[in-house]
């Protein structure tokens, strides 16, 4: 009767290795998959610039350009393509840094509505170039958030960036609120906006909704991915909401900065 328990153990752990071990191909099989998307993201994401760039510079070889003025343009666009590749690769090397934990946040007490104020700045000639509005508010005496103000000054230009790409006409709108222990930021546009069916996937790294249409898109597709990062590495959650043809809303939550021990201390007499 031992030995015939024992058999029955034996074949019971067999079978239990024997589904780990599927377990684990299927995730070996997950990841390379993850991988091969990955690589071919990135060979399609470089391709693109460096296909017009050989376009044009095939072009200026053969002397098929001749008036001067066009040659500058020619110049101009591959100019412009190369910096493509350096945002790329930027974004590339910032998110590989950012997934692997090597990124370690400078954290100081920051002032939401001054990082706003600049970012905004930046982005000003290009809104009035577009004949957006570009409006800034923050509600008054605002507490500091203990933040990287670098990171913060980067989510935000993320969040801009796409407001303004993907709207043509109306305003864009960064504000800045307390919501219970929270720091709200959201940045809302009157743009193209979002399907509900892609509203999840724009997180994603290389996500770019309808590549087609937005072919005039020069974005990396990783914008949003590293957004998530940075916001999560502050402890923080992103939301978004959108109505296609109307506008789109990103919403920014960071935590107050922590009460410091300091305070808690009692004071003497
Ligand atoms: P990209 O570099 O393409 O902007 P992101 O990661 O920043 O990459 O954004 C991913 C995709 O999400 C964009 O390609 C676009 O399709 C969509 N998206 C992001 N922000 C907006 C917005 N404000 N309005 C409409 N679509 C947006």
């Amino acid at each position: 009767v031992d030995t015939h328990d024992e058999i029955g153990d034996l074949a019971h752990t067999i079978n239990t290795m024997a589904e780990k071990l599927e377990k684990v191909e299927q995730e070996r099989h997950h990841l390379e998959q993850v991988r091969n998307d990955f690589l071919a993201n990135v060979s399609h994401e470089l391709r693109t610039p460096l296909t017009a760039m050989q376009g044009f510079l095939e072009a200026l070889q053969d002397g098929l350009v001749e008036d001067e003025e066009a040659r500058q343009k020619y110049y101009a666009v591959m100019y412009s393509e190369t910096m493509q590749v350096n945002r790329l690769v930027d974004d590339l090397m910032d998110l590989m840094k950012l997934e692997n934990n090597e990124v370690n946040l400078a954290k100081f007490p920051v002032d939401v509505a001054e990082v706003m104020n600049r970012v905004a700045f930046s982005f000003r000639q290009e809104a009035e170039e577009k004949g957006l509005q570009l409006v800034v508010e923050a509600e008054a005496e605002l507490p500091r958030i203990y933040a990287d103000k670098d990171r913060v000054a980067q989510i935000l230009k993320n969040l801009l960036k796409n407001a303004l790409k993907f709207t043509t006409a109306g305003e864009i709108r960064m504000t800045a609120g307390l919501q219970e222990q929270w720091m709200r930021i959201q940045v809302q546009d009157t743009g193209m906006g979002i399907a509900a069916d892609d509203l999840d996937r724009i997180w994603e790294r290389f996500f770019k909704v309808d590549r087609g249409r937005s072919k005039n898109n020069k974005g990396t597709g990783l914008g949003l991915a590293i957004v998530k990062e940075l916001v999560e590495l502050h402890d923080g959650v992103c939301r978004v909401e959108s109505v296609p043809g109307e506008g789109s809303t990103f919403t920014i939550l960071l935590p107050i900065m922590p009460v410091s021990p300091v305070s808690l201390v009692k004071q003497g007499p």
